[in-house]
């Protein structure tokens, strides 16, 4: 069972455990979905907000993988458990709650969505690295590149509403 402080940790693979396999993340994954979505269900009740059974069932099959998921995959894997489709509007109206409640990002660059690992703040500065091998996603932060961004948004009086940067790259796995 993973400890709770290992959801501070920004890093979704687990690269420096050298006996781990490639598929070893999407097990690390499935094995603390579970502690993760509990934290989430504490968490929206604290702010007065309900994690609805749909809402749920959308955040854990985003728990369930190390990669992006599109709405249409979602779907997908959701229908594969119960039978029911959603429609696509009624994941992207999830999707805007898992979003606005800090527990999920949006993949602009795959126009794809997947779970937040860390309790951050909406506006900190978040670098996705989108590995296009494996299509694994590790999201970090980075206090200097933070007030770096800062400072040349400032310069040109540009006020960002988010912070997100999208690397498309090889992860340290697939080099
Ligand atoms: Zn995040
Ligand atoms: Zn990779």
């Amino acid at each position: 069972m993973a400890r709770p402080e290992d959801h501070q940790h920004l890093h979704r693979h687990d690269h420096d455990r050298p006996e781990h396999t490639a598929c070893a993340h999407a097990h690390d994954h499935a094995a603390r979905a579970p502690l993760a979505l509990v934290e989430a269900m504490e968490l929206c009740k604290a702010r007065g907000e309900r994690l609805t059974p749909i809402r749920q069932r959308v955040l854990a099959a985003l728990y369930s993988t190390h990669k992006p998921l599109s709405a249409y995959e979602v779907i997908e894997t959701l229908a594969s458990e119960t039978d029911k489709r959603l429609a696509p509007v009624t994941i992207y109206r999830t999707m805007d709650f898992l979003i606005a409640q800090g527990l999920a990002h949006r993949l602009e660059s795959r126009n794809a969505f997947i779970a937040c690992p860390a309790r951050h703040a909406p506006d900190e500065l978040v670098v996705f690295m989108i590995c296009d091998s494996c299509s694994g996603v590790d999201e970090v932060s980075s206090d200097r590149l933070g007030l770096a961004l800062q400072d040349l948004t400032r310069q040109h009086g540009f006020k960002p509403q988010m912070r997100i940067i999208e690397l498309a790259g090889t992860c340290a796995h697939c080099s």
